[in-house]
């Protein structure tokens, strides 16, 4: 019995939410008395993962892993929790964790939760805490199947750090070509984002922005802070920023440190997919728009006029 963690990595970098899930892995280990085990598939980072907590490394260089694929994934962890004994497995909720946690459940005959936001309580049972409903309520979840899948929201668990060194293993590579039932053919990648999912730091635009011609000033901010740029579903609809960046009931969920939010009225859908921020600020020039009621702090302001002097003040204060 163990704790398997998914590493994820992006051209020879761990995630942060790696660095989180490792963690979240290690401080269950401790609570269950077992070892924490990280797995990285196709490629790994640089960092040594006994650094956040784990006791022991996998990893799988296969060419089959080289294009990122949920199946082959799916198959690699599957198949590491089987020989190494693991039946409970943490993968961090980001785009590529949220294809392999289903197939991996099926594989496993696992008891599955998403959207966890706290560590598990072992004590009576497994139980933890999970978002329900957009957002709007919490659950909390028993996961009763012996094999167990968790899938962690990225910003959720603080990362710990270890003066350790983990153990590298190595297992047998059971993958063949005829597991995989689709081929990825081609990707398009955005570079030099912060992807939205994992910011910490997030500056918003809604139709109080008036148009494309002023996304310079949410830009300007968001690249004196190093944050990513998200918007309000109309402002996508009209094709001002790509759907990419919608949050909301309908979009993205995201749960940043920070969220700015620029011109945006704080529809109930809207807020579904941004309420789970540590500290939301809200710039509007109507004192009545309901966001200012889910708000930390509030400026009741043009945006036009406000990101400009918010974006000067920022870059004073790291001259
Ligand atoms: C089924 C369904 C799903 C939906 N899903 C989503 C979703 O996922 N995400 C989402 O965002 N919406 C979603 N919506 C739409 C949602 O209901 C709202 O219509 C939308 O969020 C409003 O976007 P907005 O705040 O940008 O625009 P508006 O409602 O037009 O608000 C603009 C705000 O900007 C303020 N403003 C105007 N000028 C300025 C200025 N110069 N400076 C500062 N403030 C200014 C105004 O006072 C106003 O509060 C959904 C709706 C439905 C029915």
């Amino acid at each position: 019995m163990a704790v398997l963690i998914f590493a994820e990595s992006d051209s020879g970098f761990y995630k942060k939410s790696t660095f989180e899930a490792i963690s979240y892995g290690r401080k269950l280990a401790d609570q269950l008395g077992t070892t924490c085990i990280a797995i990285s598939i196709g490629n790994k980072g640089t960092e040594n993962l006994g650094s956040f907590g784990a006791h022991q490394e996998v990893l799988y260089v296969n060419e089959l892993y080289q294009t990122f694929n949920p199946q082959s994934y799916a198959k690699a962890i599957s198949q590491t929790a089987q020989q190494l004994d693991c039946n409970v497995i943490i993968i961090s909720q980001t785009y590529t964790g949220k294809s392999i946690a289903p197939l991996l459940a099926i594989k496993q005959n696992a008891s599955i939760a998403t959207g966890v936001i706290g560590m598990a309580n072992t004590i009576d049972g497994f139980t933890v805490k999970t978002t329900a409903f957009s957002n709007k309520a919490i659950a909390h979840v028993k996961l009763n199947q012996e094999q167990k899948i968790l899938t962690i929201i990225p910003n959720s668990y603080q990362i710990n750090t270890y003066s350790e060194t983990s153990e590298i293993i190595n297992l047998e590579d059971t993958i063949a070509a005829s597991d995989i039932n689709s081929t990825v053919l081609s990707t398009h990648k955005e570079t030099g984002k912060i992807p939205l999912t994992e910011a910490e730091l997030v500056i918003s635009g809604g139709r109080g922005l008036k148009g494309t011609e002023n996304w310079n000033l949410v830009e300007e901010l968001a690249s004196a802070l190093g944050a990513a740029t998200a918007c309000s579903k109309p402002v996508s609809d009209m094709e001002w920023r790509p759907h990419s960046e919608h949050v909301g009931q309908t979009g993205i969920t995201i749960k940043p440190n920070l969220y700015i939010a620029a011109g945006i009225s704080g529809a109930i859908q809207h807020l579904a997919g941004v309420s789970g921020s540590k500290v939301i600020c809200v710039i509007n020039t109507d004192p009545e728009a309901p966001f200012f009621k889910a708000a930390d702090y509030g400026i009741v302001g043009d945006a036009l006029e406000v990101l400009p002097r918010l974006t000067r003040r920022i870059l004073e204060i790291k001259k």
